[in-house]
């Protein structure tokens, strides 16, 4: 199925003009600014190592197309180079799966807010599941928002502090009340995103966790110069990071800040590193590239749960195909008050929040 798309993508989508298309952008992008900073050390990087007996292979890597436009022949040989490389750095048998998403599925997740305790199991099971950089750089694709309960207040004081105040031309009466001018409804804006607690959950306020929200309609996915990053037909947005130039245009296009850049290179001790991976997700990224949540695809393409659902001591998170009317995510959706998050944006979520 997978094939059929690729080959209509090949078909409709002009690959040679997808390929000069990146070659123009990273022509022009080289010699302006941004995309220069963030490409260039690759390039050195792949010279440099010219007396490196694996320089054949980084030099390989940087040059090969986009995953989704390659050969069978391209891939495996691809995938070798990987694999070579993976367990020769982390001194392990690493294995880069390419399996294909499953058909007749639209995968979805959904969140109780109501059970979250804000433990933060889900990101350190994340992180060690998805091979993301320890320390300097921290990398993590989930951030828990910690909230304070009760943000719809209204206060005697604010009564008379609306518009149009009593003026010189006399007193009109107070139109829209002080009290309109807090923010009603959840909000955002009192989050900590990086609260350091001796324990969980705080009576006064309540967790929300955000990872990319695989929306339908991806910002990011558009924003994408080069088309590195794209939907799969089992509606898991993906990056090939082989294929990213590291603009950040992405990042900048996503409304939930859930895309993470590898400022530096990633730092991943070799015992830590999980040797079971996926082209499109767990395995090894490298510097100047984006990275993100894939509802783990080296997993869930292979009918098992996402590692943070896993972790979850409290049940909090429901996984599934939302074709299926059986599954858990459909029963949440038919049975629980739910909401998506920043659904102004019309972006439509396939993650979902509720309150059990
Ligand atoms: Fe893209 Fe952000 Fe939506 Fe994820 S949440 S699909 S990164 S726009
Ligand atoms: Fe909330 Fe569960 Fe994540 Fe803990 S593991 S922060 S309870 S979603």
């Amino acid at each position: 199925m997978l094939k059929e798309k690729n080959n209509a993508l090949k078909e409709s989508d002009e690959p040679d003009g997808l390929e000069q298309g990146r070659r123009d952008f990273l022509k022009h992008a080289l010699t302006s600014s941004a995309a220069a900073l963030v490409a260039a050390p690759a390039v050195v990087g792949a010279s440099a190592e010219a007396d490196n007996p694996d320089a054949d292979i980084t030099v390989a890597e940087y040059f090969q197309g986009h995953f989704l436009l390659m050969s069978d022949e391209e891939k495996k040989k691809s995938i070798a180079r990987l694999e070579k490389r993976y367990s020769a750095q982390y001194k392990k048998k690493t294995t880069v799966s390419d399996v294909e998403a499953p058909d007749g599925v639209l995968f979805g997740y959904a969140l109780d807010i109501s059970k979250c305790i804000g433990c933060r199991r889900c990101v350190y099971a994340c992180v060690k599941e998805n091979n993301q950089s320890r320390h300097d750089p921290t990398v993590q694709w989930i951030q828990v928002m910690k909230m304070p309960k009760g943000n719809i207040a209204f206060s005697a004081e604010n009564l008379d502090k609306g518009y149009p105040r009593k003026s010189e031309f006399g007193d009109y009466g107070v139109q829209v009340g002080g009290n309109a001018y807090k923010t009603a409804g959840l909000s955002t804006e009192d989050a900590q995103n990086y609260y350091n607690d001796d324990a969980v959950p705080d009576k006064d306020f309540f967790y929300m966790p955000v990872q990319c929200q695989q929306c339908e309609k991806p910002p990011c996915v558009k924003a994408c110069p080069v088309r590195a990053t794209f939907r799969d037909h089992a509606g898991v947005v993906l990056i090939d990071y082989n294929w990213c130039i590291g603009c950040r245009m992405c990042q900048l296009a996503c409304p939930y800040h859930a895309r993470r850049f590898n400022w530096g290179e990633p730092n991943l001790p070799a015992e830590e590193m999980n040797p079971k991976t996926h082209y499109f997700g767990n395995r090894p990224r490298m510097r100047g590239v984006m990275e993100k949540c894939t509802f783990c695809v080296q997993r869930t393409r292979e009918g098992r749960d996402p590692a943070c659902m896993e972790a979850c001591p409290v049940g909090a998170r429901k996984f599934g195909n939302l074709l299926d009317p059986e599954s858990d995510v459909r029963k949440v959706l038919a049975t629980k008050r739910v909401f998506r998050f920043k659904e102004e944006y019309g972006t439509y979520p396939k993650f979902f929040y509720y309150i059990g």
